[in-house]
């Protein structure tokens, strides 16, 4: 979407037709200068419950075709979307904030994640048990849900969406999904994409709308069996309250405060690479963000310095413009919260290696920016070791060993991932089995792969998405007994 563009306008997307605005209209801004760059409808309680229909309606029909066609569909739309990346990575930069080239990133793995269920819906099965008793078997059968929700936060508004849409999809059930309020129009346009390539009207909607109105009419229509959610934890209790009524099934990716424990015997250069790149990529504005930083005292200094020489060359602009590595944060409230929390902890104590403030070139004044920021030392209760920081700011503090960086690591009320830095394999396998949480990286960037589940515990919630195992959490093992006439009774 380049800046003469006239701004994009969509209604929902419900049953294989994009709609027209209708009267309430939520304005889309980009980050970085605060232009409208889009028109979306905000969906109504009325609205939600078309989409929901509409995804019923089509169910019957796409959970009843064989599990390969739904395969097969799902991989052209994977295709398709790919094939859109020029279109689209634009119109995330625009609305999201972050630069292109990570639009671009984004959009592929999105693409990506659709592709790996496709491929894996040749791998959909259930079980055989023979011999329960004399002529007795039995047979566990994996049957969709139903109509899934899937509520997405505006961070990485596509990957966050495929990672639901590729195994709620391939193993039967259809889909109303609500982006952001902030981010719906990459989401909008992919629905028709993907819908152009051959998914079948209903199976995939979406309606845009703040979360207290459409989010919450989505979690509590009756017709919806699953709730799918990534966001916040406190809206991860609201919506597990809400879905208590149901009961209806969950899976809660909530927020995280991921540590990275780097010890003496590193590759201290590839740890601080990690580091830097774990905690700035989108602004710092991941789930999986490297938040927390702890290093042996003996290599402490060594490892900030290079982490500043890192954080103070990066490039902060327009996600629109060449060569920009950090953008804006996405909004003016996570831009207030992030100062909040920088100040609270400073006045507790901690020393600003560098940043620290708002970039001072006069062009950025208008978007939402934040220099990228180290801070030495802050004290152990402070707002940047207890609280999620979802912006460009790095804490780093000295631990005298392991037992030391992995109790503090384990003090967070979160559980999301976690990484660890050595050469010592021993070392490394021993905090791999202690760190309290989902994924654990040893010496390895914070990269999710397709293939392996990803999920928290504690306040980061529960459930798995990306690996094989994620099907579980689509589908419902039903058990089947099948008694056969013995020989006696024939
Ligand atoms: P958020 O909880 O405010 O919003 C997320 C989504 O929920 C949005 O679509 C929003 O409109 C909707 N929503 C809000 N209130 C709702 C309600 N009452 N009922 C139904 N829906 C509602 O989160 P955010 O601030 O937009 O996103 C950032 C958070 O997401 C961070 O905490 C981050 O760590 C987390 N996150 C987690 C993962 C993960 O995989 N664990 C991944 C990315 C982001």
């Amino acid at each position: 979407m380049s800046a003469t563009e006239t701004t994009v306008e969509l209604g929902p997307f419900i049953a294989g037709k994009a709609e027209p605005l209708g009267d309430s209209v939520q304005e889309i801004r980009d980050p970085a200068t605060q232009r409208v760059v889009g028109r979306v409808a905000a969906a109504t309680a009325e609205d939600v419950d078309r989409a929901v229909r509409a995804a019923q309606d089509a169910f019957a029909d796409w959970s009843a075709r064989g599990v390969a066609e739904r395969g097969d569909i799902v991989g052209r739309a994977a295709r398709a979307l790919r094939a859109g990346v020029d279109v689209l990575a634009p119109v995330l930069t625009a609305e999201q904030g972050k630069p292109l080239r990570e639009a671009r990133i984004e959009l592929d793995k999105a693409a990506e994640t659709l592709e790996h269920y496709a491929g894996l819906a040749k791998e959909l099965r259930g079980a055989f048990v023979l011999g329960l008793d004399p002529g007795v078997s039995g047979q566990v059968l994996r049957r969709p849900l139903g109509v899934v929700g899937a509520i997405v936060p505006w961070n990485f508004p596509t990957t966050l969406l495929a990672n639901k849409l590729g195994p709620a999809l391939v193993a039967g059930n259809t889909v109303v999904a609500k982006p952001a309020d902030t981010t719906p129009l990459t989401t909008l346009r992919a629905a028709a994409i993907m819908h152009d390539a051959g998914v079948p009207a209903g199976v995939f909607n979406v309606v845009a709308g703040p979360g207290r109105e459409t989010g919450e009419a989505l979690v509590t229509h009756p017709l919806v069996r699953k709730v799918a959610f990534t966001g916040s934890t406190p809206t991860g209790q609201r919506i597990m309250s809400l879905a208590a009524d149901g009961p209806k099934r969950l899976t809660l990716e909530l927020g995280g405060s991921d540590p990275l424990i780097i010890l003496e015997d590193a590759d201290l250069a590839r740890a601080a690479s990690a580091a830097s790149m774990g905690r700035f990529f989108n602004c710092g504005q991941a789930c999986l963000a490297v938040k927390r930083l702890y290093v042996a005292e003996s290599v402490a200094d060594e490892v900030a310095e290079a982490v500043v020489q890192k954080a103070s060359r990066l490039t902060v602009g327009r996600g629109t413009e060449k060569g920009v590595q950090l953008g804006p944060l996405h909004s003016e409230r996570q831009r207030d919260l992030l100062e909040d929390q920088l100040r609270r902890t400073l006045e507790q104590g901690g020393d600003v290696l560098t940043g620290g403030g708002r970039p001072a070139a006069d062009e950025l004044s208008g978007g939402w920016f934040h220099e990228p920021t180290i801070v030495f030392e802050p004290p152990h209760d402070s707002p940047m070791a207890t609280e999620e920081v979802f912006g460009p700011v790095l804490p780093i503090w000295r631990v005298r060993d392991l037992d030391e960086a992995i109790e503090r690591a384990n003090a967070s009320p979160f559980g999301l991932g976690s990484s660890v830095w050595t050469s010592d394999l021993d070392a490394a396998a021993e905090a791999a089995e202690r760190l309290e949480c989902g994924y654990t990286w040893i010496n390895s960037p914070t990269k999710v792969y397709d293939e392996l589940p990803f999920g928290g515990v504690k306040a980061s919630g529960f459930g798995k998405e990306h690996g094989s195992e994620a099907f579980d959490y689509y589908t419902d093992q039903k058990a089947v007994v099948i008694r056969r006439r013995t020989r006696e009774q024939q």
